[in-house]
């Protein structure tokens, strides 16, 4: 396991900077720029803050989503090296890309931060076959920068889902119905849930619909990465 890669991940070019990415390839990322206000959808549209179809006919449990990348190559590649080569130079890059994303949103949006980081939990199997939960370790250089503790632990992921990525949206929400329970309870108002990408949101969904039943007021999703399909 590398913790400090003086060349760039994607090219092997010298870099100078505290991110594993040279300047030339770090320019080249499929940058997020305008997004739904509320689902962090990308949108053709230049307008800043507003909402896509899906939303404008009935707002989902999560209150905002934050997030740097599309789902497009290099992600696909830089995200695979982070979960099963468990190199955490990725996690330090998503999480440097992901910060820079935040400063800019957050002061945007002038909203405040979240009291409280929950990084998106893997069922125990799946942490076992892992080693580590890639939600996490993008969430912990953010969390120290930002001064806001993460809690992990507090929720369980009780079912052990395969191949999620196979099943078509609607297969996904049944299969991920009552798929977590919280371990212990949690008190906040406004919580933020960290993951690597978001791709139907299904799961962030779940989550946020579990803590806004248990009294939380406001969450909000972080992720590297956020497909362009739709729920
Ligand atoms: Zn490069
Ligand atoms: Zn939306």
């Amino acid at each position: 396991m590398r913790f400090f890669a003086p060349c760039c991940v994607l090219c092997d070019a010298k870099v100078t900077g505290a991110i594993s990415l040279c300047e030339p390839c770090l320019e080249d990322l499929p940058r997020i720029k305008t997004t739904c206000y509320q689902c962090g959808l990308p949108l053709e549209s230049k307008l800043e803050a507003s909402l896509c179809g899906q939303c404008q006919q009935s707002l989902p449990p999560i209150d905002y989503l934050i997030s740097s990348l599309h789902y497009a190559y290099p992600v696909g590649y830089l995200v695979s090296q982070l979960k099963f080569q468990r190199d955490l130079t990725y996690a330090k890059i998503f999480a440097q890309l992901l910060l820079t994303t935040l400063q800019q949103q957050y002061k945007a949006r002038h909203s405040e931060l979240p009291e409280i980081i929950i990084p998106v939990p893997l069922h125990k199997k799946r942490s076992r076959q892992r080693g580590f939960n890639q939600a996490l370790e993008i969430a912990r250089p953010i969390a120290k920068e930002l001064n806001i503790p993460i809690l992990v632990n507090a929720i369980e992921r009780i079912k052990h889902t395969e191949a999620q990525s196979l099943l078509s949206a609607l297969e996904r929400r049944k299969n991920l119905h009552n798929s977590f329970v919280f371990s212990k309870p949690i008190t906040a108002e406004h919580i933020v849930l960290v993951d690597d990408v978001v791709t139907t949101g299904t799961t962030v969904y779940e989550l946020a619909t579990l803590l806004k039943k248990s009294g939380v007021k406001k969450v909000g999703v972080w992720a590297v990465a956020r497909a362009t399909i739709s729920k």
